[in-house]
């Protein structure tokens, strides 16, 4: 590994060892494993969702979010409830107990909040650009599940306007954003087909508009 990996790698790794310890402070359940904090802050974003689409958005099998879930409900902070869209079908929510554990383990700790702040415009944007790419590689790569970013959206049209502050559109909401809005974690991204994922991604770092 070089020396750039090495740093960067060992930045990284204290900025998660800072968040996982900010999500402990006040922490008054027993420990959670991060796959059962990956539910409940994805059903605290999200609200109730069955299993599969539970492990689709994990990245886990159905067997082992089945495992999860029933410790979740054995603790009492999910409860297994009738899908308002199927009545044979069963769906995943918080319990208020879950929904406390939820918000408290979702909250941008206050330090990096302020942090994140005091970046400028330029540096957030690079920063995001940086970060997209890293969990691109990874996603294609199948080290971690698909992320619902918009760098991989079918909405997503890159470069699509003359403006430098906002050159991209989403299709979606039907309006032009910048790399500084870009998102990581958007209810409403719906997976491009892989060719075009790949098109997105090649006009997104040319900086050339989408065909057409
Ligand atoms: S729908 Fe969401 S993920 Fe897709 S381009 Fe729009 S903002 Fe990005």
């Amino acid at each position: 590994m070089s020396t750039d990996c090495t740093q960067i790698a060992h930045a990284l790794g204290q900025l998660g060892l800072y968040l996982r310890n900010a999500q402990w402070r006040g922490e008054q359940t027993e420990a959670l494993t991060p796959t059962q904090v990956g539910v409940l802050t994805a059903l605290h974003r999200n609200g109730p969702a069955r299993v599969q689409a539970l492990a689709r958005q994990l990245g886990t099998r159905h067997a082992t979010m089945s495992e999860v879930v029933s410790t979740l409900v054995r603790r009492g902070l999910v409860a297994k409830e009738r899908d308002p869209d199927d009545g044979r079908a069963m769906r995943i929510a918080l319990t208020p107990e879950g929904a406390t554990v939820a918000a408290e383990r979702d909250r941008v700790p206050p330090g990096l909040s302020r942090a994140i702040d005091r970046l400028e415009a330029g540096e957030r944007a690079a920063f995001k650009r940086t970060l997209a790419a890293i969990i691109r590689d990874l996603q294609i790569a199948g080290e971690i599940a698909p992320q619902r970013m918009c760098v991989t959206c079918r909405f997503f049209r890159p470069n699509a306007h003359a403006d430098a502050r906002a050159p991209h559109h989403c299709a979606f909401v039907d309006q032009p954003f910048g790399d500084a809005t870009l998102l990581f974690d958007c209810p409403d991204q719906e997976e491009a087909d892989a060719a075009d994922r790949r098109d997105i991604w090649s006009r997104f770092r040319a900086g050339t508009p989408p065909a057409g």
